[in-house]
């Protein structure tokens, strides 16, 4: 929860205001997690009966490359935009609290946690990992595999096929 005083704007339409905002998130997901400060510039519009707070944030997570299984840190991004009635009349309109407050980590947790991404690539020409050797192949080449079907493995493969038992 994120408290900020509205009270200079309630019944004061056309009224605004911006402050500068930071906000502590923790959010975690498969390939990325969040634990630290949001931040950005929050405006705050009045209108007759309502404030819409709106911002653009900025955050860095930590994610983790799908190819090469490599953390990196991830540049983020989000966009919200939030009404609040005293009356709140739909589900998407939170609420103006006594005596004049608002909560804004709801709707910026939201949609930050919308941003995370879901198949971070820690570079565009990431090599990834060998698929037979789990060499990272940015680090290193891999020095190539034997035909598969000749390979151990596959003989293995082979013995335990239960058409052969
Ligand atoms: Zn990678
Ligand atoms: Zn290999």
């Amino acid at each position: 929860m994120m408290k900020v005083l509205v009270t200079d704007l309630i019944g004061t339409p056309g009224a605004h205001r911006e402050d500068e905002v930071s906000i502590h998130i923790t959010a975690i997901m498969d390939a990325a997690k969040l634990d630290g400060p949001v931040t950005g510039l929050v405006r705050y519009d009045a209108g007759v009966r309502d404030i819409m707070a709106s911002g653009r944030m900025r955050y860095v997570a930590t994610a983790t490359c799908i190819r090469c299984l490599v953390e990196f840190e991830y540049p983020g991004k989000a966009r919200f935009s939030q009404l609040y009635a005293e009356d709140p009349q739909s589900e998407d309109i939170l609420a103006i609290n006594d005596p004049g407050w608002i909560d804004i980590e709801e709707p910026i947790r939201d949609e930050v946690l919308l941003s995370l991404p879901l198949s971070p690539i820690c570079r565009s020409d990431c090599a990834g990992l060998c698929s037979t050797c789990g060499t990272d192949l940015n680090r290193e080449p891999c020095e190539g595999h034997e035909d598969v079907s000749s390979s151990p493995f596959a003989i293995l493969a082979q013995l335990l096929d239960p058409e052969d038992l």
